[in-house]
């Protein structure tokens, strides 16, 4: 498994396939547990992430250190990754081709760890897998596609303007590490959005 996820770290760190390698110091691959109960997944790396080629580094990182910790879990406990892994000038939104290209290591990252519940942090993570939008209308809601659990929570660089925010998004870790320890337990859980295809 350990081998398989670095095989995919390499294949994107040399990874050419759309423009955003054109303006990029480095790649972003995943990071994080490969036995992880949960993924997050993010937009695209952000300025000190593209600087170091690790995810969720920056302020937003900090921020969702934090409200994990206030979930009692740690980094190490969990995988973290985006929808594209190289980082867009001046942190523009990706665009949907860039999204498409890149979006098969991320369906490898998924189809490896196998997690028992995908975290979306923001709206372009919900509109890329779950064709959703306005994230701060779902958050806190489980979503289920193709048998796969999603839960819906903020991005976290949303958190460093909005002050409001950070309780929600603490509020959210709390309720998802919950979740994941009911489900590992076996008990039911309650999907608010099902999805059929
Ligand atoms: S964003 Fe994804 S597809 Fe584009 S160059 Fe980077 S790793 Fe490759």
């Amino acid at each position: 498994m350990e081998r398989e996820i670095q095989k995919i770290k390499l294949q994107v760190t040399k990874c050419t396939k759309c423009e955003l390698s054109e303006t990029r110091n480095n790649s972003v691959p995943g990071k994080g547990n490969y036995k992880a109960d949960v993924i997050f997944v993010g937009e695209a790396p952000g300025k000190n992430e593209d600087v170091n080629g690790e995810p969720f580094i920056g302020i937003a990182g900090k921020k969702l250190t934090m409200a994990l910790e206030s979930a009692g879990v740690t980094r190490e406990e969990v995988y973290i990754t985006n929808i594209v892994k190289c980082r867009p000038p001046k942190n523009r939104v990706p665009t949907t081709d860039e999204r498409n290209t890149c979006q098969n290591y991320l369906e490898k990252e998924i189809e490896i760890i196998k997690p028992k519940i995908i975290c979306i942090l923001g709206n372009t993570a919900f509109n890329s897998l779950l064709n959703g939008n306005e994230i701060t209308k779902f958050r806190g809601k489980i979503a289920k596609k193709n048998n796969q659990l999603y839960f819906l929570s903020v991005h976290p660089a949303a958190t460093i303007y909005n002050q409001k925010l950070i309780s929600v998004l603490k509020k959210d870790m709390r309720k998802l590490f919950k979740l994941t320890k009911e489900l590992k337990n076996g008990k039911e859980i309650k999907i608010d959005i099902e999805y059929t295809s």
